[in-house]
């Protein structure tokens, strides 16, 4: 049998794809910084202040916040103080942007809880890097990265799933929530949080369906026995382990 193997770097496109919040009052940069995310594959959303950033976040939670340090009225570093308060944007990761190039002003913007820190001007090229750097490590699974776990392998370029080189059919969810505990292994995840990272944040389903779903990658995993991997945890929620 022939075997088809795709490079990746015949799709650079869709290699990562993320929904970026840009805050940044400077238009011209704003403008400047989301179309070229959206040339790099990701969906930018532009927030002119801290007070809409936040109400962005509250409407929706983004993939990757980048934020401006000067902003008018509440400032970067309070911002993103303010959202690494917040339960539900505590974990968003963040790169902090700023014209400021004082040792201590850097250490704060650090110790404000962004994960990564740019100073202006920088080059587009050097920005899309330090993005993917941020999000491979903080978000794994929105990457296209291929992922191996025990025999699985796990290609969301080619949205093809493997047990020792043999293909495993799984629908679109069950794809997705094999995909989201792969790149989160050993760790246990309630249903809220397993519908908030693979159904989307905001999304009114019932927790119930997040079993059905796991009930039916369990089915898929069965043949192979490494539906033992994926366990529940009572009174918990899911963890995908490597020792069963
Ligand atoms: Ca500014």
């Amino acid at each position: 049998m022939e075997n088809i193997t795709v490079h990746r770097s015949l799709y650079p496109e869709i290699d990562l794809s993320a929904t970026i919040l840009v805050v940044e009052d400077e238009l011209a940069i704003r403008e400047l910084i989301a179309l070229n995310l959206k040339q790099a594959g990701h969906i930018p959303v532009q927030s002119l202040d801290a007070h809409q950033a936040l109400e962005r976040v509250n409407d929706s939670l983004p993939d990757l916040i980048l934020v401006d340090w000067m902003l008018p009225g509440m400032s970067g570093v309070e911002l993103v103080r303010r959202l690494r308060a917040n339960k539900r944007s505590c974990s968003v990761p963040i790169i902090m942007l700023t014209a400021r190039v004082e040792e201590a002003d850097k250490l704060l913007g650090l110790d404000s809880g962004a994960d990564d820190y740019m100073t202006k001007p920088f080059s587009i090229r050097e920005l899309n890097a330090r993005i993917k750097a941020v999000l491979r490590r903080r978000a794994p699974q929105i990457t296209a990265d291929q992922v191996h776990f025990k025999e699985l392998t796990l290609d969301p370029g080619t949205h093809r799933v493997s047990i020792e080189g043999t293909a495993l059919s799984l629908g679109p969810t069950e794809f997705k929530l094999l995909h989201f505990f792969m790149t989160h292994p050993e760790r246990v995840y309630s249903r809220t949080q397993i519908l908030d990272q693979v159904w989307g944040d905001h999304v009114f389903i019932e927790e119930r369906t997040v079993d059905v779903h796991i009930r039916r990658l369990r089915a898929a995993l069965e043949p192979s026995g490494l539906d033992l991997l994926l366990q529940t945890v009572r009174g918990a929620g899911y963890r995908l382990t490597a020792l069963p």
